[in-house]
């Protein structure tokens, strides 16, 4: 059996497990923040991250069945996630003509606000990462990039929308650039997305 990167003995003369635990106190960090936000408006943390992510991206994701897929969980929990936010009035359904058993889920103008307020959770996590010097946070990005990346494909977790698992994507190992076929042009490695709005997933 492997030594746990939770070992003392073993994390301290390691630095790779070393920024294992580093990344588990960020995670820590995010979880306080986003709790604190939530009982500051009488809401849970889901609560919380699915008036977020509604207030940031398309019609065609905000649906009970993409939302259950983006935050690993079953219909169902999400489902009485969305019937809450429409008792607390910050959420509205609107039925499709073509197919009436599902529902674009839609903010309201309070359920706007309270998003666009509890979106800013995380400024105290940003304040270091932008005193960082360019090269820094290049590096970081590439290399949080490719930690998400096999966290996907192993299946850790599921719905990605970043360039490294895009159809669109192309790295040449040889000139060492990344490239997006649907913009036609190269992408710095500070042009690579965590989430964008093409992203086509890589069909195996
Ligand atoms: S479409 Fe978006 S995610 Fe895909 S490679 Fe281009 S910029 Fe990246």
């Amino acid at each position: 059996m492997s030594t746990s990167d939770f070992n003392l003995n073993h994390q301290n003369k390691s630095t790779e497990s070393k920024i294992v635990a580093s990344l588990e106190r960020i995670a820590q960090a995010f979880r306080v923040l986003l709790w604190q936000e939530s009982k500051e408006n009488s809401l849970t943390p889901i609560q919380v991250q699915v008036l977020i992510f509604l207030r940031f991206h398309s019609d065609e994701k905000c649906k009970v069945s993409y939302l259950a897929s983006e935050f690993n969980m079953t219909k169902a929990t999400i489902s009485d996630t969305i019937k809450t936010l429409g008792q607390k009035q910050l959420i509205t359904k609107e039925t499709q003509q073509h197919d009436t058993r599902s529902y674009i889920i839609k903010l309201t103008k309070k359920g706007k606000e309270i998003a666009d307020k509890t979106s800013m959770f995380s400024k105290e996590i940003i304040k270091p990462i932008d005193s960082l010097h360019p090269d820094d946070k290049e590096h970081l990005l590439l290399s949080l990039l490719n930690i998400i990346r096999h966290l996907n494909q192993s299946g850790v977790i599921t719905i990605q929308r970043m360039c490294l698992t895009c159809s669109y994507y192309d790295y040449s190992n040889k000139t060492k650039k990344h490239f997006c076929k649907l913009l036609n042009q190269d992408l710095q490695p500070t042009d690579l997305r965590i989430d964008c709005p093409e992203h086509l997933i890589q069909q195996d």
